[in-house]
């Protein structure tokens, strides 16, 4: 579904990217740990086209994102992604949320809009809240807002970026559980979590990351309980 080759990603004279080799199969669910600033974002971000990239190759689905008639809309609406902060459309309801990019890019019309977000709604348990603005929402439900707006547009890959982080600590736990659902749904994921306990039992993967490069990958046993690279064993003694 995704194949990342030698991906490299700079900032001025700053390279934040090294190289990065990476698939992710259909189905898979990817976890990418590692510490600040080791480039998880920026590596998501590139993978929807957030950042252009400064040389490698990223193929989504057969799909090349430096081919130059790539359609960058469309390839959005197949790639969804969760942030750390929610990005809400704060002067629209909840219902407007997850309707407006099925009917700005999928040409949906009001009524089946509305019809998606009410079935949406219901999977990530906040039937209640259609009408109501973000604001009024705690954070945990505005991250399941967040993603119901993601898979409103039918992605084929969802990616999240530490979605958990900014949650109260209660909170966290709805949301891992409407990512655990999806995940057994069979979507096809990468997520950059802190959450080593949803990385041990929802990963079918997990990719450790530092200083811009892949430092180690394998099974989340493989990489919790024996890892192998000295940057690995020092971050997860500092986590877990
Ligand atoms: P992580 O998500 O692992 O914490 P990031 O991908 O956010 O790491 O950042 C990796 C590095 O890239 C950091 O040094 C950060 O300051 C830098 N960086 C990220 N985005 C930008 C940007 N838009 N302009 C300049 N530097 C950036
Ligand atoms: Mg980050």
């Amino acid at each position: 579904m995704i194949k990342v080759t030698d991906l490299h990603k700079s900032f001025g004279d700053l390279e934040v990217l090294k190289g990065i080799n990476a698939e992710v199969q259909e189905k898979e669910v990817v976890c990418v740990i590692g510490p600040s600033g080791s480039g998880k974002s920026t590596f998501l971000r590139c993978i929807n086209r957030l950042e252009d990239i400064t040389s490698g190759e990223v193929v989504i689905d057969g799909e090349s994102l430096t081919d130059p008639k790539l359609n960058i809309n469309k390839l959005r609406s197949q790639v969804g992604m969760v942030f750390q902060h929610f990005n809400l459309f704060p002067h629209k309801t909840v219902r407007e949320n997850i309707t407006l990019g099925p009917i700005k890019v999928k040409d949906m019309n009001q009524e089946e809009a509305n019809k998606l977000a009410t079935q949406l709604l219901e999977k990530v348990g906040l039937s209640d809240k259609a009408d109501v603005y973000p604001a009024s929402l705690s954070g945990g439900q505005k991250q399941r807002v967040a993603i119901a707006r993601a898979l409103a547009m039918s992605p084929k890959v969802m990616l999240f970026d530490e979605p958990t982080s900014a949650l109260d600590p209660e909170l966290v736990g709805d949301v891992l559980e409407v990512m655990k659902d999806l995940a057994k749904e069979g979507m096809t994921m990468i997520v950059v979590t802190h959450e080593m306990g949803f990385a041990r039992e929802m990963g079918d993967r997990v990719i450790f990351m530092d200083e811009g490069k892949i430092m180690e990958e394998g099974t989340p046993s493989e990489i919790f309980d024996n890892p192998q690279n000295p940057r690995t064993q020092t971050f997860l003694s500092k986590v877990l």
